[in-house]
């Protein structure tokens, strides 16, 4: 079976990686219709981030059930899955929550790389959310998305209490803040201020329903949103970066009393406790509950009341998954999709 595996800093390859095979009776087997190279798999491709190498690479999957173990009830051989980068029992008091990506029998998907031809999933049942029938060609782009970045942009605008009567400001133009756009509209958001200073994502964002465009970053960006909201900040900001400075500009874009949602996988941040203290906001995010949203996100793909997979702008056979994380890493492409 061919499979991306990354060896180091800058160096992804496709090789021939063992077929994976059933281990426990709730496993199933997926076949990949398609996967795809993550924000996320570029902080160890840049070296940010040091991981065991040689690493089996990817997280977000969508395919056709090969197999299925001896207990598995709902899923089937033969359906069209869509599954969350964790694996999850959704049957314990934290998934019962709607907290899944803190399961308590919690796997990373992550580990068993679905950038590959098959891929394994544990805990099927409680992962794997079948479509209602085999879906046309050009829905499966959206439907992978829902795999991650759409889920972790909705969790985003969720966690920031985006909805009606509410101003929205989303931090970050990648796959993930363009999302959390598309999720703030889709949840009734009044107005929605998307942080991008580059045209093709600025035209998606407002193709997402972004009502207002700030191109300033840091301490400008804050002021700018200040002046679109009367001076008093947004209700609802979505962190969807994590780095300090995009942490910082959610804090301070959002009026007291206020939401943060923060989604960017935070590398290096700090927060200064007099800041937040005087901030007077609420801060929730995390690693997305991506499950708690998938039977809701499939149904609205599968009625194409949304177009999440229009991040995907580039798309490459499998074995070019090098040329995709570069092209993701030099910010040619939003997001590459990658056809095994
Ligand atoms: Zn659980």
């Amino acid at each position: 079976m061919r499979g991306a595996v990354m060896y180091g800093p800058g160096d992804v390859r496709v090789e021939e990686r063992e077929t994976p095979r059933m281990i426990e009776p709730t496993d199933a087997i997926i076949r990949v219709s398609a996967a795809c190279v993550c924000g996320s798999d570029l902080w160890p491709y840049r070296g940010v981030e040091t991981m065991q190498w040689p690493a089996p690479m990817g997280h977000e999957y969508a395919g056709i059930v090969e197999d299925v173990g001896t207990d598995v009830q709902t899923i089937k051989p033969g359906q069209f899955v869509v599954g969350s980068f964790w694996a999850t029992d959704n049957t314990c008091e934290i998934c019962q929550a709607g907290y899944q990506s803190a399961c308590v029998d919690r796997v990373p998907m992550g580990a068993l790389g679905a950038q590959a031809e098959l891929l394994r999933v544990p805990l099927a049942d409680g992962t794997l959310v079948a479509t209602p029938d085999i879906p046309s060609d050009d829905l499966i782009p959206s439907l992978l998305s829902a795999s991650d970045v759409l889920g972790t942009g909705w969790f985003g605008a969720v966690a920031a209490e985006a909805g009606p009567g509410k101003t929205v400001a989303v931090v970050g133009d990648g796959a993930v803040g363009l999302l959390a756009v598309l999720a703030a509209k889709q949840l009734g958001a009044e107005r929605i201020i998307a942080m991008s200073r580059h045209d093709s994502r600025q035209r998606l964002a407002r193709e997402y329903g972004a009502t207002d465009i700030v191109e300033q970053r840091g301490d400008d960006g804050v002021a700018a949103i200040k002046e679109l909201t009367n001076g008093l900040g947004a209700h609802s900001v979505v962190e969807a970066v994590g780095t300090q400075e995009s942490m910082n500009q959610a804090i301070h874009a959002t009026r007291p009393g206020g939401h943060v949602g923060f989604v960017g996988v935070a590398h290096g941040v700090a927060i200064d406790g007099m800041d937040l203290f005087w901030s007077l906001a609420h801060l929730h995010g995390g690693p997305a509950p991506v499950r708690r949203f998938l039977p809701e996100l499939i149904d609205l793909i599968w009625n194409r009341h949304i177009h999440p997979g229009k991040v995907f702008d580039l798309e490459l056979p499998l074995d070019e998954a090098a040329d995709g994380y570069r092209a993701m890493d030099q910010r040619e492409a939003i997001k590459v999709l990658l056809r095994p």
